[in-house]
């Protein structure tokens, strides 16, 4: 008997070595090589961003495979074996959990992990679900993953999807410099420009595929599709050894941790959220060059943060008045003295009030403007002295220098779950879903990849 088997795997980083997409890949590549049948690509999940003691992606990954029931122990095993080999259990903030769910995803996990892309999820109520579920945990340490492996299971792909192609280095060149031609990742931006997502920065142009730092990423190309990303990435020129190579679907790039419309009265720390309202005060600069503006629904207001290094979203805050109607989405932080502020990481600006500036008004005799004869007084015509009083100002309205429209950071400053303007009104090839011969064509050519290096 052929059953759905499904494993999430979460929170093996750690500040120094490991990645949990590695371990997936290993796990992923492992039981491919023992025959075992995927139902899909590994997953990458990205849940909430805006949780302050997850590593800064908060990453979990989940495999899908069709197995007999007879087997169901030894996949385990394997997947427990590759967890504890790839992770330095003596790293403090590493927390792994493997968890494992055997038969169809049920609703109430599948509502657990939409909840875990914007809110705050208790270890509690995560073995609660699990044991609802019948799932099966594997703590190797601390419970604090068991959230992330059991929301990576029961991610909805269905409205948007991405994919991410991602090469490993070898042991001996980890925490060396990556030797990636820069010029190759210019031209295959240039070509896959609208299959393919965050390659360049366009106003730096700084190249975003590979990662700083020591983890075992060499690159790692996001496109729309197992095709495009395996295509874009033959077109880099790589001078280094590639261990291995792998392909996720992912949320990556769907926005989808900003889907939750609260009321400002209902928003708490380290939510990722959406509100609607009206800027209920001017926009102030504060130190640092960031720009805080007051946003009011009819429950409440909340400071809004536009940090520097969100450019024109920042840019946009700064002409923002009240009165201005605007939706705004972030994460909530919590301030020192305990008042909340919404990080911004998308601005829509629905509606502008017109500004009136109220002027000193012309001389009916002569046409020119007149002077003011002082604070609180009327005014007079400087050529035939003509007086008028203080109430024959004119309002004038001021051209605002803003267009209303959607608002993001420029793509060096994005988080892995932020929505690109290049991914704006791309729909998704429906025959992309689940389609067998595609995941194996996909395998096939990875192979050839991995060979050819
Ligand atoms: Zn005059």
């Amino acid at each position: 008997m052929l059953t759905e088997f499904h494993i999430g795997i979460d929170d093996t980083d750690s500040r120094l070595a490991g990645c949990t997409t590695y371990t997936a890949a290993l796990l992923f590549q492992e039981l491919i090589s023992r025959g075992f049948k995927p139902l899909d690509f590994p997953w990458l999940v990205r849940l909430n961003p805006n949780i302050p003691w997850k590593t800064r992606g908060n990453g979990a990954l989940s495999l899908h495979f069709s197995l007999e029931d007879g087997r169901l122990e030894e996949v385990e095993k394997i997947a427990v074996a590759t967890v504890e080999h790839t992770t330095d259990l003596n790293q403090r903030e590493t927390d792994p959990a493997v968890v494992f769910l055997k038969g169809l995803i049920p609703n109430s996990l599948r509502e657990f992990s939409a909840r875990a892309l914007h809110d705050i999820l208790s270890v509690r109520e995560a073995s609660q679900i699990a044991m609802d579920a019948g799932a099966e945990a594997h703590l190797l340490k601390g419970s604090r993953g068991l959230v992330g492996a059991l929301a990576s299971v029961g991610a909805d792909f269905d409205h948007d999807h991405t994919f991410e192609i991602i090469a490993y280095r070898t042991p001996e060149n980890i925490g060396t410099t990556r030797r990636v031609n820069h010029d190759s990742v210019r031209q295959m931006d240039a070509i896959f420009r609208r299959l393919t997502f965050n390659n360049i920065d366009p106003e730096t142009g700084r190249v975003l595929i590979c990662p700083h730092g020591p983890d075992p990423v060499l690159l790692g190309v996001r496109g729309e599709d197992p095709a495009s990303v395996t295509n874009a990435f033959n077109q880099l020129e790589i001078n280094e050894p590639i261990e291995s190579i792998i392909i996720f679907k992912t949320n990556q790039g769907t926005n989808a941790h900003l889907s939750c419309h609260r009321r400002i009265e209902a928003l708490r720390p380290y939510q990722s959220t959406v509100i609607t309202g009206r800027v209920s005060g001017a926009p102030r600069i504060v130190r640092g060059g960031h720009v805080i503006f007051k946003t009011g629904d009819e429950t409440g207001a909340v400071d809004c943060a536009a940090y520097r290094a969100t450019g024109s979203v920042r840019e946009t805050a700064l002409q923002l008045a009240p009165g201005d109607s605007v939706t705004v989405s972030g994460g909530i932080r919590l301030q020192p003295l305990g008042e909340l502020t919404l990080n911004v990481e998308k601005l829509e600006l629905t509606r502008v009030v017109d500004m009136v500036r109220l002027e000193n008004p012309s001389c009916s005799n002569c046409g020119i403007k007149c002077e003011s004869m002082g604070k609180g007084q009327g005014f007079r015509c400087r050529k035939c002295k003509a007086r008028l009083p203080r109430a024959s100002r004119v309002e004038k309205i001021e051209h605002r220098k803003i267009a209303l429209g959607v608002y993001i950071p420029p793509p060096r400053a994005h988080r892995h779950l932020t929505k690109p303007s290049s991914r704006d009104g791309i729909r998704r090839p429906i025959s992309f879903e689940i389609d067998r011969a595609n995941i194996d064509r996909t395998l096939e050519s990875l192979a050839s990849i991995s060979t050819a290096s």
